[in-house]
This record gives C-alpha cells, sequence and structure tokens, in this order.
C-alpha cells in the first residue's frame, strides 16, 4: 500500500520509471509520447546527459549555500545570462523553486515598491478572469479560475479580476481584432479608475494564457495598450511567463512577440527543465533601486532561494537552448503541428478553435461549432479526453475551465523542443485516437 499522497486520491497515478528524449516508461513497460512537457516543463525532453552532468558537477562542488550568506557562481551566471536576453530594463534575478514562489515574490515586491517609493496607499491588485497564477494563498488569489478559487475563497486576499483577451469568445460579429484587443484593454483602465488612480498596485497576466484556458495568446496590441495604460497610472505590470516563457512560444520571453516589456517578470517550468525545481522572478532597475534606496532590504525569502544546484541546471538549460538552437526549432515544429492540427481537427464537429503559439499549442473542444456552445459540464470533457489519451500512450494537457461561468473544455499541447516531424504525427494520431471518446 502507498503511503504517497496523490492529487486525485480516488485514482492514484501509474508509476513512470524512466523517462528518454520525449517518452516515458511506465512499470509495466509502456511508453507514453510526452505532448505536454509535463505541464509546460520538459522543454530539453528527459535524461539530457549535458544537463546531468551540470547537475552532478554542482552538487559535487556547492550543493546548497544559504542566501542569507552566500551567493554563488551558477546563480550569478545565469542571472547575468537571463538578463542579457530578457527584454526592456530588467536588470535584476531574484530565483526561487517554482513558479507560485515566483509569483508571491513579485506581489511583494510590488507592494514594497510601492511603500518605498512613498505611495502606501497602493495595495490593490487587478488580475483576470480564467487565469492561474499558483496555488498558494497569494498567487492563488490572483487568479481568476473560479474553480480553482472556489473552497478557498473565504481565505484570498481581495482582488480585481477583469475579462481576459480571448478572441474566439469574446471579439463581437463585424469588430475588428484591433478594436477587440483596445475594448478588452480598457477594463483595466476602467477598473483602475473605479478603485483610484493611486490606489492600485499592479497588474498580473499571462501573455499566452495556459492552464485555465489552453494556449490563448492576446491580440496583437492589447499589451502595448495595457502597458501604457500602467504607465499613465503609475501600476506596475506583473508578466506571468511561468508556462509561457523560456523559449515555449518561440522567443525566449513570451512579451517579446507583443514588443512590450514588464516591471516585473515570472518565469519557472522551462527555467529548469524539470531537471531541477526553479523559479525566478525579474524587475526592473527602477523596482531594484528604489528598494535598495530605501531600506535596503526585501522582505521576503525562502530557504531554497538561489539554490546552487538548480541555478547549475537552469543554466545548463538555457545555455542548451542556445547552443542547440532549440527556440528555431520551435518554430518549425510549431507551423508542423500547427498544419496537422489543422488537417486532423479543422473539420471536427467538437473542435471550435486551434491556437497558440510556438510549442504553446491547444484545441478547445465544444458541443456545437456554429454557436461556440460549451460541453455540459457534467460530461467531463477534459477528464475523458485525459483518460483516453493516456490509454492512448499520450500525455497531454486537457483541462475544464475555458470560460466564465460555464466551463468549457480545451486540451494544451507543449512538446519537448526536440520534437521530431515523426514524433508530431505521432502525437496527432494519438490525439485523433482520444478525440473518438468526446461523446
Ligand atoms: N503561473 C502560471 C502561469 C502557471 O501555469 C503555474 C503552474 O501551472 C504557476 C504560476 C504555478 O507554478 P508552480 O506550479 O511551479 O508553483
Amino acid at each position: 500500500m502507498s503511503h504517497v499522497f496523490p492529487r486525485q486520491i480516488t485514482a492514484p497515478p501509474v508509476k513512470a520509471v524512466s523517462a528518454k528524449g520525449c517518452y516515458f516508461t511506465d512499470e509495466a513497460g509502456k511508453q507514453y509520447l510526452d505532448g505536454s512537457g509535463g505541464a509546460a516543463v520538459s522543454c530539453l525532453g528527459h535524461g539530457d546527459p549535458e544537463i546531468i552532468k551540470a547537475i552532478q558537477d554542482q552538487v559535487a562542488k556547492l550543493a546548497f549555500a544559504h542566501t542569507g550568506f552566500f551567493t554563488s557562481d551558477p546563480a550569478e551566471e545565469l542571472a547575468d545570462l537571463l538578463i542579457k536576453y530578457a527584454p526592456g530594463d530588467l536588470d535584476r534575478v531574484y530565483f526561487v523553486s517554482g513558479g507560485s514562489e515566483a509569483v508571491e515574490a513579485a506581489l511583494k515586491l510590488a507592494r514594497q515598491f510601492h511603500i518605498e517609493n512613498g505611495e502606501p496607499q497602493r495595495k490593490h491588485l487587478i488580475a483576470r478572469r480564467q487565469s492561474y497564477h499558483g496555488n498558494t494563498l497569494g498567487a492563488l488569489a490572483t487568479g481568476g479560475n473560479a474553480w480553482r478559487r472556489a473552497q478557498f475563497e473565504p481565505i484570498l486576499v481581495d482582488v480585481s479580476h477583469i475579462a481576459p483577451c480571448y478572441e474566439y469568445v469574446d471579439r463581437a460579429e463585424g469588430e475588428s481584432a484591433e478594436d477587440y484587443g483596445l475594448r478588452a484593454a480598457q477594463e483595466l483602465e476602467d477598473e483602475i479608475l473605479r478603485l483610484g488612480a493611486d490606489q492600485v498596485m499592479a497588474f498580473v497576466a499571462e501573455p499566452v494564457v495556459g492552464a485555465t484556458m489552453g494556449a490563448v495568446p492576446a491580440i496583437t496590441g492589447y499589451y502595448k495598450r495595457i502597458r501604457e495604460i500602467c504607465d499613465t497610472y503609475g501600476v506596475l505590470l506583473i508578466l506571468d511567463e511561468v508556462m509561457c516563457g523560456m523559449g515555449r512560444t518561440g522567443h525566449l520571453f513570451a512579451c517579446d512577440a507583443d514588443g512590450i516589456s514588464p516591471d516585473i517578470l515570472c518565469i519557472a517550468k522551462g527555467l529548469g527543465a524539470g531537471y531541477q525545481p526553479i523559479g525566478a522572478m525579474l524587475c526592473t532597475k527602477q523596482v531594484y533601486d528604489t528598494i535598495g534606496a530605501g531600506s535596503g532590504f526585501f522582505q521576503h525569502g525562502h530557504t531554497y532561494l538561489g539554490h546552487p544546484t538548480a541555478c547549475a541546471a537552469g543554466l545548463a538549460v538555457v545555455n542548451a537552448m542556445f547552443d542547440r538552437d532549440l527556440i528555431a526549432n520551435v518554430n518549425t515544429r510549431s507551423e508542423q503541428l500547427m498544419t496537422a492540427l489543422r488537417e486532423a481537427f479543422g473539420q471536427h464537429p467538437h473542435v471550435g478553435d486551434i491556437r497558440g503559439r510556438g510549442l504553446f499549442l491547444g484545441l478547445e473542444f465544444v458541443e456545437d461549432r456554429d454557436s461556440k456552445t460549451p460541453f455540459d459540464p457534467i460530461l467531463k470533457t477534459a477528464a475523458t479526453f485525459k483518460k483516453a489519451a493516456f490509454e492512448a500512450g499520450l500525455i497531454c494537457y486537457p483541462m475544464s475551465g475555458t470560460r466564465d461561468g460555464q466551463l468549457g473544455d480545451h486540451v494544451l499541447l507543449a512538446p519537448p523542443f526536440i520534437i521530431t516531424e515523426d514524433q508530431i504525427g505521432e502525437l496527432v494520431g494519438k490525439l485523433q485516437a482520444a478525440a473518438t471518446a468526446i461523446p
């Protein structure tokens, strides 16, 4: 009998025993194609000898040194590398152990920045409905996914939620894409004015929405307008690239495609590529210097900040992305996967939308394509799809929760950047097999 506490207590998971390249093997010897990098984590695939060696070397040299006393070579080098390629004025990197921690750090940094900048009244946070920013209480409060929040609502801090930029459902008939993007962004200005122009601390959003919507990028122009609104009202822009960052969308940082840069950026998943748990919060020089010139102390921290072994893994992962030109491969394979998905599902009666950027693509399942009516939640379409895909030997990331108020179902695809053209064919074939389970 197992003593592990699984997520799904009524259906404990199968035991994986090894993984290599794009495949997992379970204890019965069955192979699974990793079509989602777990949850957009394993961007280099599994068993990469270069990353393993970097970790082994670092463990042998300096496994851990508490940041209350020391910095380390891997932390310094990884910070330099990230800042070299980071957009805008991002200048400092705060290393944590995962995505929720990166978001928590971002929220606290935003609050402390305003206090030390002489605006302690700025305490309101605005985020978007249908977003996910992590499961710790601050990050969960920030996220706008009703199902994930529901039972914890009484212990969550108050956060305002505006609409996401969700063209497939929310763009009105006859409305241009540009007008829709501006209309969606306008909700931010309206909410700032409703709360009080000098009361808002930060706006938080995912450039490409992952877990809760299934790879939904914003319309071109949306984030430019969001950036302008934040600048006008002195609101910090926090972008959560925990899932969509680190090359996943075909750019090292997802916001590169939107032509803007945030005040604070959160990354995780692909940074350690699953080899080590690591996340990071990047902030601008202005934010950093304000605290530096004020209290000189960021009042936040965890034991494993800047963990040398995790940083060594992150450094090896980012170096591998550049040395092997993997982001170019993301773009090539993205086109192939998108084409194959359109061929396989373009006319499928229950696939309403095929979308995304890079190797971060999603299919939205609907009951009726013309009216875009979602499936009745009672059918548990996403869960049924996940089970069928697993039986077919495919790991993908189906979820309910796309639509406000009604559930809506999608599947997210985020295969390793090393996926081959043949494996893309295999992935789409297995998706087709799983789709036969949709009622
Ligand atoms: N932010 C986003 C956009 C995510 O997708 C996730 C996880 O899926 C998180 C934050 C939380 O990251 P973690 O699970 O590493 O705490």
